[in-house]
């Protein structure tokens, strides 16, 4: 039975999802341009698939018993009869295109990334969405752990790029089809035996999907976690030199690791390397502020004294804990469970939702809006048609040029570009308008000139590099 939303819901975005306003857009839009600035110098080629997927190549990858396929897929089929999905991660969709495209045939390893929006209907909480923003990196066509550690490099320094000067790399080997299974039985062995301390899923996963019990958020999961077999006891030598290759290569590079025995990822399609990205998360002068409050009501509830020695929030520095960022692996059997040849492939997705939310509490300046170098003042009619024509041939003359449409007072709209931190100000009435003039304004000390709007671009190069540089020598004017 469809729900009946009411006129208050429907003008409201559909749960888990929002709206990205213009200020935090603005470090969306910083953060893509990072990572897309540091993939592209590592040669990684942007790609842009669609955000609906046949909802076939999603099962036998990712795993009938993986939490996307079991209940987080967007399913729907169309009209014609297609089973469709939103997409719901990406390295499935890389691994189509590779083969759609014909990719094999260019040359190895094919290095690809992407941005964008995913789907996955799962209970929203803080920093999780229904709709959610990822930036993905795949290295496809690559067996050496040269390749995994590339990725993970490239991780890195986006997260150092983008001011963060403490996180960790936890990183872990899964072995390959042959040894897993070894480890596979060990862990059921042994899970079988706590079965009664493991929650209501995990007895489910035991049956199902073992090495997900390793992921398990439930705190009496979680204990048991601390005794499970490590997978490194159980991995052959070929994926034991594979690990031990891209440590090396990660020690090489500096890059903080930490190697976690019995890390895995949600995914079937992962084998050996598995990794996951932390930071130390700054807490918000409003998190911080409210464990003050509760710190202050456990003082007063017990009425004992606080000395000065004591670790209460107040006299703790400010408060961090990690977050995960993201995420990735090795996946060299993906290919196959969608009937294709064997592919090597390793890659990493980034959340951004998070990262976004990181970056606005650590005020990384990534949001400046630059200033304008000029402001466009008009006043009356024909005033307004001739700026418009001018702001043009400013803007492709590559100045930064900013106005007000809608504001007519010369007051309201030089308050205005003082407000946007313009440089100068050009200001044309209806006199400047008929006889080809128009008046410089230095926005810092009220001077004005008048100039011909002819020699308008002459004129404002030199006042902008004067301004820029105020010692130069040669202020020779232009009119
Ligand atoms: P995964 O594709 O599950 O390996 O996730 C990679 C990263 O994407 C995670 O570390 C999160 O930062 C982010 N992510 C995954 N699911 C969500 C979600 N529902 N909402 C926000 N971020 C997500």
């Amino acid at each position: 039975m469809p729900k009946k939303l009411s006129k208050k819901d429907f003008l409201k975005t559909p749960k888990g999802t929002r709206d990205i306003m213009p200020h935090d857009a603005l470090i969306w839009r910083a953060i893509e341009s990072k990572v897309g600035e540091i993939a592209s110098a590592y040669g990684f080629k942007f790609i842009r698939t669609p955000h609906i997927e046949h909802a076939e190549l999603f099962a036998p990858t990712l795993g009938e018993a993986s939490d996307i396929v079991e209940k987080q897929m967007y399913a729907f089929k169309t009209g014609g009869g297609d089973n469709l999905v939103l997409r719901p991660e990406w390295t499935v969709p890389a691994v189509r295109a590779y083969f759609e495209h014909g990719m094999h045939s260019w040359p190895q390893p094919v290095m690809l990334y992407t941005y964008g929006s995913f789907f996955r209907h799962e209970n929203p909480q803080k920093g999780r969405f229904r709709e959610f923003g990822q930036f993905d990196l795949e290295v496809l066509g690559d067996e050496s752990g040269a390749a995994d550690a590339l990725v993970v490099r490239v991780f890195s320094i986006i997260f150092q790029e983008l001011g963060f000067k403490n996180f960790i790399v936890h990183i872990n080997t899964l072995g390959d089809k042959e040894c897993r299974g070894e480890y596979r039985k060990e862990l059921v062995a042994y899970y079988r035996r706590k079965i009664n301390s493991l929650c209501k899923d995990c007895r489910n996963r035991l049956k199902t999907n073992p090495l997900r019990l390793l992921d398990c958020k439930e705190p009496s999961c979680q204990e048991l976690k601390e005794g499970a077999p490590k997978t490194i006891d159980f991995v052959c030598q070929s994926c034991r030199a594979h690990f031990k290759n891209v440590l090396e290569f990660l020690d090489e590079l500096a890059v903080p690791y930490f190697i976690d025995p019995r890390l895995v990822r949600g995914l079937d399609y992962y084998s050996r390397t598995v990794f996951e990205v932390f930071a130390e998360r700054v807490q918000t002068k409003k998190e911080n502020q409210e464990d003050k409050e509760k710190a202050e009501n456990i003082k007063d509830a017990s009425k004992t004294a606080v000395d000065s020695n004591d670790k209460t929030a107040e006299n703790k520095p400010e408060e961090a804990s990690l977050i995960a960022l993201g995420g990735g692996g090795r996946y060299d059997y993906l290919a196959e469970s969608l009937g294709q040849k064997k592919l090597f492939g390793v890659g990493v997705a980034i959340g951004l939702d998070r990262l976004a939310e990181e970056l606005k509490n650590r005020s990384a300046g990534l949001t400046r809006e630059k200033k304008p170098d000029i402001y466009m003042v008009q006043l009356g009619p024909q005033a307004k048609k001739k700026t418009l024509a001018m702001f043009e041939s400013l803007r492709k003359a590559k100045f930064n040029v900013a106005q007000s449409l809608a504001k007519d007072s010369l007051r309201a709209q030089l308050q205005s570009a003082d407000k946007a931190g313009a440089a100068l100000a050009l200001i044309i009435g209806q006199k400047e308008a008929l006889d080809g003039t128009i008046i410089i304004r230095d926005m810092s000390t009220g001077a004005q000139e008048t100039v011909l709007q002819e020699k308008i671009l002459d004129n404002l190069k030199k006042k902008l590099k004067i301004l820029a540089n105020p010692q130069a020598p040669g202020k020779a004017e232009v009119k």
